[in-house]
């Protein structure tokens, strides 16, 4: 009970470190916390410097030497006792999410309560279920796992990012050094209690706060580190791979999505495009995955329009701790301007919008935008702008549908919509990108699946059996 009306304070404190089973809180510089409904500081992060980062990836390296050869039947029992308490402990962590991100409430218990409950069981019953070892040619071949794994996580779906990391790792034996984004510290410290609750041993899990070019940067390039797996913008990405490469530590990189949504001419319009609309607008529009480019027919454009002015205004901003608000403010100022920028260097391209005029007086809302007619080559179609601003791509035939959609420079995702789902499903093999999702099915609905993507995208995978392999190298044992 204390515990969480602690989490329930106006003011949370500095974020502080866990390294070794123990919390720590580095003194020097600090950096606020803002809630971007209130715009006011609801905590602090204390820049964790190389020396602690060390100490964090000493603590690991230590842990691991019993922890790497423990047996995944007990490694699976930790993992679904820290699901039951990331269950219990849900409303609390998806309100830190809320009040540290804007994330709206329903979303964020469904999103960063539910889905990584579910996310550590899936990953629980894969460390029961899978060859740990196999003979292969006279062979025995043993799963082994990395040994220290380095996670940088965001801060768009923080929760539900870590959890991919943590599951995958701890469920393959490895040991961790998080860290979290900066701006959204406390529900890592909140997780790094339920670790420890769970009963993981200390050091297994170490948590490291700070900016990405001081902390995210010293864990990427410490020498020690034996796999990086990182969550993030495609510049940041590219920093950690280089940084790993000096120690030649493998990475698995998730970065941003241009991700398409196609509605097929014989969907039912009615049901589509409110349904593309409000994916694309998700967590307003900060979702890695978001179908930010809706692919429609022109000769149904009128009625598709009408369609998306509707859904635009059915949406409900305000407050993003009232549960019937489905949209809330930015993240943050910086993520606000970013925003506008674009729309900015959209000049007065057309496009439909709604509650211009009656967003909450304060909050980092940008209303959202639709645009109708963009220019092929505009930089609205091309960059992941990560707001509440999606663009139609209109096409004749399934031909030019297949062309636009595949015209991107990323390849997270897709979503298809057919009145006939194995012809959506066809659709969708045309195209590359790591996910391909039929007639609304949601990401979260399928915590075993794979996720990850082409081109910028990044490269490897996460959740689900190839996500725990990530975690994992090969000994071959020859007699
Ligand atoms: P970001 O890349 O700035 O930060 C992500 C994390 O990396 C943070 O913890 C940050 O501190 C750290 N970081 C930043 N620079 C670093 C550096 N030089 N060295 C080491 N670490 C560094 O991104 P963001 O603003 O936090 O998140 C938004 C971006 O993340 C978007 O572009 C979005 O598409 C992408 N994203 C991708 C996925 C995915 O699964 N593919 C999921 C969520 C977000």
């Amino acid at each position: 009970m204390a515990e969480r009306n602690r989490w329930q304070e106006e003011w949370l404190g500095r974020a502080p470190c866990l390294i070794d089973g123990e919390w720590r809180t580095p003194s020097g510089k600090t950096l606020p916390v803002i809630d971007p409904y209130t715009e006011r500081p609801i905590g602090e992060v204390a820049e964790a410097g190389e020396d602690l980062v060390e100490q964090a990836v000493d603590a690991a390296v230590r842990a691991g030497r019993s922890w790497n050869h423990s047996e995944p039947d007990a490694r699976a029992e930790t993992l679904e006792r820290l699901a039951a308490l990331l269950q219990q402990h849900g409303a609390g962590l998806a309100a830190l999410v809320t009040r540290q991100m804007g994330m709206p409430i329903a979303l964020a218990k469904a999103s960063q309560a539910e889905l990584p409950a579910a996310v550590l069981r899936s990953f629980a019953a894969l460390a029961r279920t899978t060859a740990w070892r196999e003979r292969i040619d006279g062979a025995e071949l043993l799963r082994v796992p990395r040994g220290v794994v380095g996670a940088i996580t965001p801060w768009n779906m923080p929760v539900h990012q870590i959890i991919a990391k943590l599951g995958a790792a701890l469920a393959a034996g490895n040991t961790v050094v998080l860290k979290p984004s900066e701006q959204t510290p406390f529900d890592a410290v909140l997780l790094g209690e339920l670790c420890l609750a769970a009963g993981l041993p200390a050091g297994v899990v170490n948590i490291v706060h700070g900016t990405g070019p001081v902390t995210g940067a010293a864990l990427a390039a410490s020498p020690r580190m034996n796999a990086v797996s990182f969550t993030g913008s495609v510049a940041a990405g590219r920093t950690v791979a280089e940084l790993a490469a000096r120690n030649l530590a493998p990475v698995t990189l998730e970065l941003g999505g241009k991700s398409p949504a196609v509605v097929l001419p014989d969907a039912d319009l009615a049901t589509a495009v409110p349904a593309v609309v409000r994916s694309g607008l998700v967590n307003s529009g900060q979702a890695c995955n978001a179908t930010t480019r809706l692919v429609l027919p022109r000769d149904r454009a009128d009625e598709a329009a009408e369609l998306i002015a509707r859904t635009l205004a059915e949406l409900v901003p305000g407050d993003p701790k009232q549960p019937q608000t489905t949209f809330g403010p930015l993240s943050s100022a910086r993520q606000r301007d970013r925003v506008l920028e674009y729309l900015a260097a959209a000049g007065d391209a057309p496009a439909l919008t709604a509650h211009e005029e009656t967003l909450p007086e304060h909050g980092f809302f940008v209303a959202p935008r639709v645009f109708t007619d963009l220019p092929a080559s505009s930089r609205l179609l091309r960059e992941e702008i990560f707001g509440p601003v999606l663009a139609v791509q209109w096409y004749a035939d399934e031909d030019e549908a297949a062309r636009l959609a595949g015209d991107s420079d990323y390849g997270l995702s897709a979503e298809v919509w057919s009145a006939d789902a194995d012809r959506a499903a066809e659709f969708g093999r045309r195209l590359r990108v790591g996910q391909v999702k039929v007639n609304g099915v949601r990401t979260r609905e399928r915590p075993a699946v794979p996720f990850g993507g082409f081109g910028l995208s990044g490269f490897g995978r996460e959740l689900g059996a190839e996500g725990l392999l990530e975690m994992t190298t090969v000994q071959a044992v020859m007699s």
